[in-house]
């Protein structure tokens, strides 16, 4: 999708190639391609290839800067992330608040996100380049995610809200009222025929069966599979009653 291919991840002076790799493998599962690396250090490109694996592009397409502020000097909005908050605690928002916000500057020309090394994290310098603070909600006791592990949730939410992802539907429409009529009264008799309840608790129980049955869409396919087990059953019974 265009949107987001404005949309750059930015890594601050990363420690390990494995988790370099990992950010590229979950970009590219979320449809992110541009990454940039800020004040590098040596890293073992081995262990990057290795986690990158299907995300090899990408790794070997990404930028350096010496600065985080190169590397996001040409971006309108810079999204920081941190676990720790701190000065700018009060007004960390999730990446799902973060999230339309960020596709929407992608649209008016570019986006960063922002992560910091693993053992300290984005410093107050890095921090004052950025226009919106980000913080994943994790439990009091371990506040801080691995790092690819942030980037991912972070590209998953901006992935879903791009909207992109259309879920796979049902192979047929839902069961149109009379079909699910006809079936509640095949069942009805089946559930006589069967010993299962008497007449004078029939309604009850069929009340009962519908509710079960509402909780979800019932389609097409759905009813005619349970229609297919209510006649069975009537045959069965036939069967018991004539043998
Ligand atoms: N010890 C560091 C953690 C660094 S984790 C610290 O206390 O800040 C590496 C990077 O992953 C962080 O700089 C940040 O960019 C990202 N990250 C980890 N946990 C996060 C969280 N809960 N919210 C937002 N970003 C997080």
């Amino acid at each position: 999708m265009a949107l987001l291919e404005h949309i750059r991840i930015v890594l601050v002076s990363p420690l390990y190639g494995g988790n370099v790799g990992s950010v590229c493998r979950a970009m590219a599962n979320m449809g992110l391609h541009d990454l940039a690396i800020a004040a590098p250090r040596p890293l073992d490109m081995d262990e990057a290839r290795m986690m990158a694996c299907h995300a090899g592009h990408i790794l070997e397409g990404r930028k350096e800067y010496g600065t985080t502020a190169e590397a996001v000097a040409d971006r309108g909005m810079v999204v920081g992330t941190s676990a720790r908050g701190g000065l700018y605690r009060q007004q960390a928002v999730t990446p799902r608040e973060v999230a339309p916000g960020v596709l929407a500057a992608a649209e008016a020309g570019g986006a960063a996100l922002v992560f910091g090394p693993e053992n300290d994290g984005l410093g107050l310098a890095d921090l004052a380049l950025c226009t919106d603070i980000v913080e994943i909600p994790a439990t009091e006791a371990v506040r801080s995610l691995n790092l690819a592990q942030a980037v991912m949730v972070c590209a998953y939410e901006i992935f879903t809200a791009a909207g992109t992802y259309v879920p796979p539907e049902e192979k047929t429409p839902p069961a149109p009222a009379a079909l699910r009529e006809r079936m509640f009264g095949l069942w009805r008799t089946a559930l006589l025929e069967i010993g299962f309840m008497d007449e004078t608790k029939a309604d009850h129980m069929m009340l009962g069966l519908r509710r079960v049955w509402s909780r979800g869409t019932l389609t097409v396919d759905d009813v005619r599979i349970l229609m297919g087990i209510a006649r069975q059953m009537q045959w069965a019974a036939r069967m018991r009653d004539e043998g």
